[in-house]
């Protein structure tokens, strides 16, 4: 059986796991070792099958836990060379986690451990941003979690997706009316920020095809959103196109701190 579990998603912290009886990775280790074997044991997953871990970005919320995580599962870890420099210099990882570090040419396709995985660069204010494409044996994952804007590349590897995880971070009235100094709203707002929730949904307007399974809403704010927001922008969007969810296809926000599971 394979599994995609959303282990934590949002400003506390972002991981996700793809794995099956041969293999098992994890997308982002925002979160420590602890919560991610409780949480993975929680599923009836064992966290020792992790075999490989992924890093988007050099932020906080997905690297805080990769010390604590490489060490005590002591796996590769893969990122650019560009990354794994920022993560060296990182104050949550540092030049000597126990992980091995194995760099991934940006926007090359590889194969490791029979997961084809391609990477490309998002738009973002951290020291670089990959969404990656992962095809686990067949089943075709988009990853796209804090990014500014949807690059114009991105939309091929959606085209080929069953699933996107794809952020949808706030909505714009309550960025814009919420407590946020101007500075970090317009940070949030502009190329290198975040997706909202209309943007998201205009991505998703754009990249749907019949083949696509599942949407999952990632990353939303604390402050800036709500679920039941984030979901009625994508819902409407996939209505406009005569889409119903959930015959067509799924929809669904990642939560927070708790597992989401799909089986595939
Ligand atoms: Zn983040
Ligand atoms: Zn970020």
């Amino acid at each position: 059986m394979a599994r995609f579990l959303s282990v934590s998603s949002g400003s506390n912290g972002n991981c996700y796991y793809i794995g099956n009886e041969r293999t098992a990775l994890i997308v982002d280790a925002g979160i420590g070792f602890r919560t991610l074997k409780s949480r993975l044991a929680g599923a009836g997953v064992d966290v020792s099958s992790v075999e490989m871990v992924f890093v988007t970005h050099d932020h906080a919320d997905h690297v805080r836990g990769l010390a604590s995580v490489a060490q005590k599962l002591s796996v590769p870890v893969f990122t650019t060379a560009r990354l794994h420099d920022a993560l060296s210099r990182n104050r949550y990882v540092g030049p000597d986690f126990a992980g091995s570090r194995r760099v991934l040419r940006p926007g090359f396709e590889t194969v490791i451990r029979g997961v084809r995985c391609v990477n490309f660069e998002v738009p973002h204010d951290a020291s670089q941003t990959l969404g990656y494409f992962l095809d686990f044996f067949g089943t075709r994952f988009v990853f796209m979690t804090d990014l500014g804007r949807v690059p114009e590349y991105a939309y091929r590897y959606c085209a080929e997706a069953d699933y996107v995880i794809i952020e949808s971070n706030y909505d714009v009235d309550m960025l814009m009316r919420g407590p946020y100094p101007p500075d970090l709203k317009y940070r949030i707002i502009g190329d290198n920020g975040h997706l909202s929730n209309d943007d998201c949904a205009a991505a998703v307007r754009r990249f749907w095809h019949p083949g696509l399974k599942g949407i999952f809403l990632c990353h939303l704010s604390k402050d800036n959103n709500t679920p039941s927001l984030a979901f009625a922008s994508t819902f409407r969007a996939l209505g406009s196109m005569g889409l119903s969810v959930p015959g067509d296809l799924q929809l669904v926000c990642l939560p927070r701190s708790e597992v989401f599971s799909l089986e595939f």
